[in-house]
């Protein structure tokens, strides 16, 4: 790794001058001199930025360079203009050879990581720990820096914040000892979103000055609290979105002239690692599983976008659920981070004007969620390390989001003028650079570290509050408890419920015997989420009604998410105060094992087996687990002795080992089967695996992400088209479906998509960029499929093939006419609808689209798709489902002028030609949310060859043929 250690002295260049007031110390702003106006970023800084001058140490360089890097003297704080040198340590400059902000440079996770782990070997204040890989097989960690004994000693603090975090058996008195010799953990995240490119640099250098310097500040800071580190939440995106910054964006010093970022970042989504609500997401659920072990009080998440920092505050709409001293924390801390700055003289931090308290789904809100506090800093950013000249509040219309997150409904405008929470606001042009985005965000987190090492115990003891808190607003407020009956069909779907609520820490028992309550009466086996638990408030949060405070407040994400509703499972509140006191055993896990009851009585060799389908979404698993085996789906109900089988439920004809097969694909899938002497006497059609391919625009692939993830977790094998594909032409002969994933926000946009400006941008893979070209590749990743790709998928659909479209996708079949009698318009600008749930009406029960679905209603998540308008001679027999529409019908969340979308399709089953159009206009695999609408997604797969019923009468010849002339080619790969 090549430390170059020479003998320095031990410099901090610019003393800080401290005083003690009211018993904290406070940062001092005053200093000698501020730099003087640094010459503006013309140069090609890329070659050896950092060489030294003769006799320089590196300390007199980095001030030197920092000075020259940094756009303004306004921009730069006196905690920040000078590198401490410790002899032994390496700074980020040893391991990397440049210092952190140097321009056109940007670090891959594997040398920070190097760094971190030179850091590591070289000072006893800090220690990095695994805590799992990613999708692409990238180290997750951990860095945690405090002083010496500390760090030898992190298992016991550890300890004191578990028993901080679950008060139940302590006394107030005993709180009070652990409260005197706890410490803090302030942890800090960076990298969650790739194109925020700033904080996994600026973490190293926090890093190091942690570890070494000796001034007031950082010896308290080492001293009271511990901090810790993830230096990218997600590597596998950080290093793609470094590679492709390297490959096409570091010359690129005109904000007019920037580019696309690169298609992917992580395996499946983007910004949306950020609304991971279930923690699906495999390097999500490790920072989870970290901070169920670690309980840090404090978590902060540091992305970029709006100018210069703001500092979250915690603003309306606010849940009310979660303890009120959060709300109290939010500012404090905002508040104080946003004087001390503008003390030092550095312009443009704010509070209070970005981001709510409604949503629980990002990422760092595990520690709101978990009585701890959450913190988010947007610090301005350039989406790479190339100075750039930014126009800070453009015209209205023109987009000025800093490669970051678009504030919602903001643009880039409307965040420079001077307001109560911002008074001295960002300015309207700036030239930035990637210092600058250090500088700021390093100054805010030591002054952010300044503030918690300041009031230690202050700090703990409001962990400590919240979560007993927590545990006796369950004691004093209803819902006391949630029941999830006993007996529901789908067991799968009540197991991954409880798993999910597992992973966040939530207790769950199952009833001993009978429950009854003043509200409800519940067999023996039911479970209970009593909410006088540490997580109870969590709980609620997860599992109630979503009553969104005020419908002329805007929010940032989902209004909704009940996960009953979503997963289509019950869940029932009590008021009941008794709720507490039903006796339990605790459930760790709710493994469902699948069987095959009634061999006995159909002898030994069933003539067939038959598999209930109750609408778990294994039963997709199960068909594909079943590849070369004949299954054939019943269209209606039918009875086998006693009990009733749903419409949709499986018979397989038990030739050869298929038994077997049946039996050991079941098991694990949990599903019910049962063995039948006789081929069951009712309508059935063969459930043809279709040859599929799902298609991704080049520009968003971020929702079809999501739709990958859910196919890869339930094992439905699919081919993943781009444009190249489309434009190929000859689809029909490749493929029986083509899925169109939610994406593009009009049909042009999903048809055209990436704008392009003459210049090619590749997405290949290279010996110099080995992460680019992953999941797909093209030679040019603008443009889209054209019209051409249009024509290819109408042949597609004309000669037999089947389209599904989710979402706004649904835009696409209407706009270009391939649709021609399916018209798609938009809601009203007074219409607002941020993912609430609704009802949606199943108008033909019969579709195989709701196999699984017995109830006339369903609760859908409103995706914001198009208003689909069918003529009315088709519309009884095209129309599947549709929203109730009105107030009444918002079933969790906010919809304002929910009367809009009366009575409108939501799902449409359209013959076209030979084939036939599925259109969502729900998106019925959002997030790994919506459980319970996975089902209509597949079902539209299985069967998706077998839906006649929305043809004409006597129309039904060209399907007849269509089934025949496939079966002729052997178009079904795993038919037999
Ligand atoms: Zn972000």
């Amino acid at each position: 790794m090549g430390l170059s250690m020479k003998v320095r002295r031990y410099a901090i260049v610019s003393v800080t001058a401290f005083l003690v007031a009211g018993g904290f110390t406070l940062a001092h702003p005053q200093q000698a001199a501020k730099p003087a106006p640094a010459q503006q970023q013309d140069k090609p800084a890329a070659s050896a930025p950092s060489a030294p001058k003769p006799n320089e140490t590196q300390a007199e360089e980095f001030v030197r360079l920092v000075k020259e890097w940094t756009t303004g003297p306004e921009f730069i704080s006196p905690l920040v203009d000078h590198l401490p040198i410790a002899q032994g340590v390496p700074t980020p400059k040893d391991v990397l050879g440049h210092h952190i902000g140097a321009p056109k440079i940007l670090t891959r996770t594997g040398e920070a990581l190097k760094y971190y782990r030179a850091l590591e070997a070289a000072s006893p204040r800090v220690k990095v720990m695994n805590i799992g890989t990613t999708d692409e097989g990238r180290e997750m960690n951990i860095i945690a820096i405090a002083d010496e004994a500390t760090i030898k000693s992190l298992d016991r603090y550890r300890g004191y914040l578990g028993q901080l975090a679950d008060p139940r058996n302590l006394s107030e008195a005993q709180a009070k000892e652990i409260i005197a010799q706890a410490k803090p953990i302030y942890h800090l995240m960076g990298g969650l979103h790739s194109a925020e490119t700033g904080p996994p640099e600026m973490l190293m250098e926090l890093a190091y000055r942690l570890a070494v310097e000796d001034s007031p500040l950082i010896k308290q800071i080492r001293d009271k609290i511990i901090v810790t580190i993830t230096p990218a939440s997600d590597p596998d995106g950080r290093d793609r979105y470094v590679e492709w910054y390297l490959r096409h964006m570091t010359e690129i010093s005109n904000e007019r002239d920037r580019i696309t970022g690169p298609p992917y970042w992580g395996k499946y989504v983007f910004h949306d690692n950020n609304r991971d609500i279930n923690y699906s997401q495999m390097s999500m659920r490790a920072l989870l599983t970290w901070y169920l072990q670690w309980h840090p009080p404090i978590m902060h998440d540091l992305h970029e976008s709006v100018p210069f920092l703001y500092t979250f505050s915690g603003q309306a709409p606010q849940n009310p659920t979660l303890d009120p001293i959060l709300y109290g924390e939010l500012p404090m801390f905002a508040n104080f981070e946003m004087t001390q700055m503008i003390k030092y003289g550095m312009p443009g931090v704010w509070t209070h004007g970005f981001v709510d308290m409604w949503s629980p789904g990002y990422l760092a809100f595990m520690s709101s969620n978990h009585n701890g506090l959450v913190r988010m800093y947007e610090t301005f950013g350039n989406g790479g390390a190339t100075t750039m000249k930014r126009n800070v509040a453009p015209a209205p219309g023109a987009g000025g989001g800093g490669g970051g997150e678009a504030p919602a409904g903001g643009g880039g405008g409307g965040q420079t003028s001077r307001e109560w929470y911002r008074p001295l606001p960002p300015y309207r042009e700036v030239t930035w650079s990637m210092r600058n985005n250090t500088n700021y965000m390093q100054t805010g987190v030591l002054t952010a570290l300044e503030y918690a090492s300041s009031f230690p115990q202050v700090i703990l003891d409001n962990f400590y509050r919240k979560s007993r808190n927590s545990i006796d607003s369950g004691k004093k407020e209803a819902p006391h408890a949630f029941i999830i009956p006993a007996g529901q069909k789908d067991q799968t779907r009540v197991s991954t419920l409880v798993s999910l609520l597992r992973l966040q820490g939530i207790e769950i028992g199952r009833a001993k015997g009978e429950i009854k309550l003043s509200d409800g009466t519940y067999p023996a086996g039911s479970l209970v989420v009593k909410r006088d638990q540490p997580y109870g408030r969590l709980a609620k949060i997860l599992l109630e009604k979503q009553n969104f405070p005020d419908a002329n407040l805007r929010t940032y994400d989902d209004t909704g998410w009940t996960m009953g509703l979503m997963l289509q499972t019950e869940v029932k509140p009590s008021a009941d105060k008794a709720a507490l006191e039903i006796a339990v055993e605790p459930v760790n896990e709710y493994k469902v094992t699948g069987s095959i009851a009634g061999g006995e009585k159909a002898g030994a060799s069933p003539a067939a087996l038959v598999v209930a389908n109750y609408g778990s979404n294994a039963m997709v698993t199960l068909r594909y687990a079943l590849k070369d085996v004949a299954v054939q789906a019943a269209e209606k109900s039918f009875k086998v002795g006693a009990t009733e089988y749903p419409a949709g439920s499986f018979i397989i004809a038990t030739k050869g080992d298929v038994a077997s097969q049946v039996k050991s694909a079941i098991e694990p899938l949990g599903l019910a089967a049962a063995g039948v002497a006789a081929m069951p006497d009712v309508a059935k059609h063969d459930v043809d695996l279709p040859r599929l391919a799902m298609f991704t625009t080049w520009g968003n692939t971020q929702e079809v992400g999501w739709v990958r993830h859910a196919f890869d977790t339930f094992k439905v094998p699919f081919d993943l088209i781009y444009k190249e594909r489309i434009k190929e032409g000859n689809l029909r002969a490749a493929y029986d479906v083509i899925l169109i994933p939610n994406q593009g926000r009009t049909g042009k946009g999903l048809v055209f998509d990436i704008e392009s400006k003459g210049k090619p941008i590749p997405y290949t893979k290279t010996d110099q960029f080995p992460t680019l070209g992953v999941y797909g590749s093209s030679a040019d990743i603008t443009g889209g499929m054209g019209l051409e790709g249009v024509l290819e998928l109408n042949k597609f659909v004309q000669s037999g093939g089947v389209i599904i479209t989710l979402g706004a996708a649904s835009f696409f079949p209407a706009e270009f006419g391939i649709t021609r009698n399916v018209n798609a318009s938009r809601t009203s600008g007074a219409f607002y609808a941020p993912g609430p749930i609704v009802e949606a009406e199943i108008l033909k029960p019969t579709h195989p689209i709701f196999y699984g679905y017995t109830a006339k209603t369903v609760p859908v998540r409103y995706a914001n798709g198009p208003l689909l308008a069918v003529p009315e001679a088709d519309r009884d027999r095209q129309v599947l489902m549709r929203f109730t529409g009105g107030d009444g019908a918002v079933m969790s969340g906010l919809m304002k002028g929910a009367n809009e979308i009366r009575n409108r399709a939501a799902v449409v089953d359209v013959p076209v030609g030979e084939g036939r159009v599925v259109l969502f206009a729900t998106n019925p695999c959002y997030r790994w949310q919506n459980h319970g609408e996975f089902g209509m997604l597949f079902n539209s797969i299985l069967h998706y060859n077998d839906m006649r019923q929305t043809e004409k009468p006597g129309a039904t010849s060209s399907t007849t043929s269509m089934d025949a002339d496939m079966d002729a080619q052997g178009a079904h790969p795993y038919q037999h």
